[in-house]
């Protein structure tokens, strides 16, 4: 086993990584840019070092700060939790070239699922069914015509590269494929240097369901159910639940099995998330994440299992610890996303924290880096908190997070904690009800 792992993050990730290698004898390593020296995860890691700035450029994106923190502690491995250098193919190969472990996929696996099209046609050659659309690349705006003619409106243009919802336009007639052809290309080119688009069905009514991964990287797989995280707000997840509402047990090891055998001819290593919208008991390949995703507790709610803890694992050459046969999902989780956001324009609200208390009692999980007193920087992400619940059903869950949420207290700056106490007593997700479009109607209709 490793001595000593860096993590390349911060924030609640940052900290849920040196929980892992606490437990399991390993000492950590953060690191952080100036403007996160009193961050929680640098206290809580055995030994922290700064790696530059505040823009994430110039510290958490910068492979030879990170590389150079790794050669100066002796860290022999990386965790690079989500975001950042996560899915950055280019990173991975660096690391290895310097004989530092990636506790993660391959640079190769990272490169064609960090390409939507190729990671679209990889899917479909390995049996997983996908949004019907075009073949590759949408070149010119006469070819996105044709297109989108043949698949027949509404259709969705979005980035090869894309990600975090960006470059991403809905076109619901020919009147509206010009504009949203130029839009999506040009905040394609704005977002990820790279103007690629691509054109799929857009489907009106889907649930977003993803389906956990997991791989040895050395054929064998096992899938651990779906999630479902249809409640969206500008395609960015807003609460999360295992297992999905809707889906019934012959479904979820129908596709299951296809993602599961499909990793494991790959050979793929580590946690992986393949994601597919749901419509009519249909599943749609939308794409494959090549990391630890934000949601990934709820997961390991239902099942009982610690997803970093197999990641290390099986990035030291160790077996997963349990087989398909040992996974078996006891009762419903659910996680809410706590931002540092003013409602209802969800405008980020960095700042001190005046008075924080974590919720607690039976079946709660409260993953944040946030203690009084701490002042959320205004450079990173607004995610501050994943409040997390486990209850023997989903009605047990959703009760149980009304009385956590309750009992949650974070001052000195806003957040979207009031959204939630609104959506746990809202009927249709009471019943489980709701759909991708859902949110932003209730959004437009309640705040
Ligand atoms: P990103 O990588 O930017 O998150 P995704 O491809 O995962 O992009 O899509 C994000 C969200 O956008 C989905 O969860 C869904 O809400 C919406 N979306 C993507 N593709 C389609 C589609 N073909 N039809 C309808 N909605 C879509």
């Amino acid at each position: 086993m490793f001595d000593k792992i860096l993590i390349a993050n911060r924030g609640e990730i940052a900290l849920r990584v040196v929980r892992a290698c606490r437990e399991m004898g390993i000492q950590s390593v953060a690191v952080h840019s100036t403007a996160d020296a009193d961050a929680m995860h640098v206290r809580m890691a055995d030994e922290a070092i700064c790696i530059g700035p505040p823009p994430s450029s110039q510290s958490y994106l910068s492979f030879p700060s990170i590389i150079s923190a790794c050669e100066i502690t002796g860290a022999q491995a990386i965790h690079p939790g989500y975001g950042f250098l996560s899915e950055n193919a280019a990173f991975v190969q660096a690391v290895e070239d310097h004989g530092i472990t990636f506790i993660g996929p391959t640079a190769e696996h990272i490169r064609i699922m960090g390409d939507k099209i190729t990671a679209k046609e990889t899917a479909k050659a390995l049996g997983i069914p996908v949004v019907p659309g075009s073949d590759g690349g949408v070149p010119t705006l006469a070819d996105a015509r044709r297109v989108a003619g043949e698949i027949g409106y509404p259709v969705i243009i979005k980035a090869t590269a894309g990600g975090g919802g960006r470059g991403m336009k809905v076109a619901r007639d020919e009147d509206e494929i010009e504009t949203a052809f130029q839009t999506a290309r040009s905040e394609a080119k704005a977002a990820f240097g790279n103007d690629e688009v691509y054109i799929e069905k857009y489907l009106t009514t889907p649930r977003h369901i993803e389906i956990q991964v997991f791989g040895d990287g050395k054929g064998q797989a096992v899938h651990l159910g779906e999630r479902d995280c249809s409640l969206q707000r500008r395609h960015q997840k807003v609460l999360e639940e295992a297992p999905g509402p809707v889906i019934t047990p012959e479904q979820r090891e129908r596709i299951g099995k296809v993602c599961a055998e499909a990793v494991a001819k790959i050979n793929y290593i580590g946690a992986g998330t393949i994601e597919f919208l749901f419509e009519n008991g249909e599943f749609y390949f939308i794409e494959m994440n090549t990391r630890l995703q934000v949601e990934h507790p709820v997961t390991e709610a239902i099942f009982g299992v610690d997803l970093v803890r197999e990641q290390i694992r099986v990035a030291c050459g160790l077996p997963m610890s349990f087989g398909q046969d040992d996974l078996k999902i006891n009762g419903h989780a659910i996680e809410v996303r706590i931002n540092a956001e003013k409602l209802p324009n969800f405008a980020p609200s960095p700042g001190k924290i005046t008075q924080y208390h974590a919720p607690g009692g039976l079946g709660v999980r409260m993953d944040s880096a946030l203690y009084d007193g701490y002042r959320i920087p205004p450079y990173y992400d607004s995610l501050i908190a994943k409040l997390i619940v486990h209850g023997r059903d989903r009605p047990e869950a959703l009760a149980r997070l009304s009385r956590a949420l309750s009992e949650l207290i974070v001052d000195g700056v806003d957040t979207t904690i009031p959204l939630f106490h609104a959506l746990t007593a809202d009927p249709a997700i009471q019943a489980g009800d709701y759909d991708i479009h859902w949110l932003e109607r209730w959004l437009r209709e309640n705040m």
